[in-house]
């Protein structure tokens, strides 16, 4: 009698349902997925829940354990200090990556995964080389595998149409903005 191979674990961090639902499916045959909701960028707390609230539903989708971490807003506030006044995709961004990404691997450690990964490399919104040197820096500093858009197995392009439609289709919130306060759009 064979054993099927046990799959190792993944941390995802994901900042929302949209950008993690065709992900979900590209993934969870290679590994356990559990999603780690950590985004204390995101202002205000209303929104925060709201998007909390959609991850909550795409894991129950999969059937996979979901994470909450510290909503340690003043912590993040702190480290973008100095770039409030940048646009998105300015100098804030990578501060506010980093930080996300290191605790990312830090749970990874704690729940025994060997692997981690971030939704926002999926966002056409988003510098996906930025976010990968960033978590393959991480991941080399604690000997863990951060997988990056090249590791998905389909093209940027591709999963961000297949993720809008998975979307519509299980009614996840979308949000009009990146994140933190300094991203809401003018209207
Ligand atoms: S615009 Fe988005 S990625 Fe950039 S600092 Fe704000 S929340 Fe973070």
């Amino acid at each position: 009698m064979t054993t099927p191979a046990q799959k190792p674990t993944l941390v995802l961090h994901i900042c929302c349902a949209i950008c993690g639902a065709y992900l979900s499916e590209l993934l969870k045959d290679r590994f356990e997925i559990i999603y780690y909701y950590y985004n204390p960028n995101i202002h205000p707390e209303e929104e925060y829940m709201k998007r909390r609230e959609s991850v909550q539903k795409l894991a129950t989708i999969y059937q996979s354990e979901f994470i909450e971490g510290d909503y340690e807003t003043q912590e993040w506030y702190s480290t973008i200090a100095g770039f409030e006044g940048e646009p998105e995709g300015g100098k804030r961004c990578p501060l506010c990556f980093r930080m996300r990404l290191a605790k990312t691997a830090q749970l990874a450690i704690a729940e025994g995964a060997t692997h981690f990964t971030t939704t926002l490399a999926t966002s056409p919104y988003k510098n996906e080389d930025i976010i990968g040197a960033i978590g393959t820096e991480i991941a080399q500093d604690l000997r863990l595998t951060f997988l990056t858009v090249t590791d998905f197995g389909e093209s940027k392009k591709d999963i961000w149409a297949k993720t809008r439609t998975l979307a519509k289709d299980h009614d996840f919130y979308h949000q009009n903005y990146c994140g933190c306060t300094f991203s809401i759009w003018k209207k």
